[in-house]
């Protein structure tokens, strides 16, 4: 019997980033919860290639988006969002940065909430308090919920590990400690999408390809750390999760 999901991304933070972000939940993530710190994301290391990668679980070579500008794929296949449409269930998307709005096909959200961070102070809990209202009213059976401001007004205006990035995480990480405590009964996925150095990403470096992962669910032992982790498990194990069933195409692995 599958559970609700809400999976967030936390753009551009890094393991060490987490751990020194100072946001006391982070202990519970890594107590309560099941992680890993090593996780590897897909090269490019680039915010849309990753994310087409977390949600169809193949590596750009396969979806084809290589760069941040998005391209229809030759040999379309369906992601995340697809099969929870696919099933009849319920999906919510809320993202501070517009091109992730090709993540998914037109119509394939029941419901999308688009704020520009460029524009606007406190996106990532802005966003997350309109999906906190949203799951309170319309309990669906899938949300993703991405912060950007971690990238964009840490990692790019200010430098990976700098003071306004550790603050942005920090920020982010409330953001998950409010949605897991609003809602007890979803199953949450937190995972990062590449990490960063100096002022950027995009590498092969390790800086910018080790991501954390944290797991809420009683399908994985509190405390666990997971290890041989890829960004293409992501979307299997919000699928196993959710009790569906996956594409025939993704390449990565559930990981409960
Ligand atoms: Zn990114």
């Amino acid at each position: 019997m599958g559970k609700k999901v809400i999976l967030v991304s936390i753009d551009g933070m890094r393991p060490d980033g987490f751990l020194q972000c100072g946001n006391p939940f982070c202990k519970t993530m890594m107590t309560d919860w099941a992680y890993t710190l090593t996780a590897k994301t897909v090269y490019p290391s680039v915010t849309l290639p990753c994310h087409m990668s977390m949600f169809h679980s193949v590596p750009p070579e396969r979806h084809g988006i290589t760069t941040n500008l998005y391209m229809p794929p030759v040999r379309p296949i369906d992601g995340i969002a697809e099969v929870f449409k696919q099933a009849k269930k319920k999906n919510a998307i809320f993202y501070g940065w517009e091109p992730l709005r090709d993540i998914c096909r037109p119509g394939t959200m029941k419901h999308g909430v688009y704020h520009n961070a460029l524009a606007h102070e406190d996106t990532d809990r802005r966003l997350t308090e309109e999906a906190v209202d949203y799951i309170k009213k319309e309990a669906p059976d899938f949300v993703f919920l991405y912060m950007v401001e971690t990238d964009e007004k840490g990692g790019h205006d200010a430098g990976w590990m700098s003071e306004k990035y550790l603050h942005h995480i920090a920020v982010a990480i409330d953001c998950v400690k409010r949605v897991s405590e609003e809602f007890p009964d979803y199953e949450i996925v937190v995972t990062a999408d590449h990490g960063g150095h100096d002022r950027c990403h995009g590498s092969d470096k390790p800086e910018d390809m080790t991501i954390p992962m944290f797991f809420k669910t009683d399908r994985l032992e509190a405390g666990k750390e997971l290890t041989d982790v890829s960004l293409l498990d992501i979307a299997p194990t919000v699928i196993e999760l959710a009790g569906l069933e996956p594409a025939p195409e993704w390449e990565g692995k559930s990981l409960v």
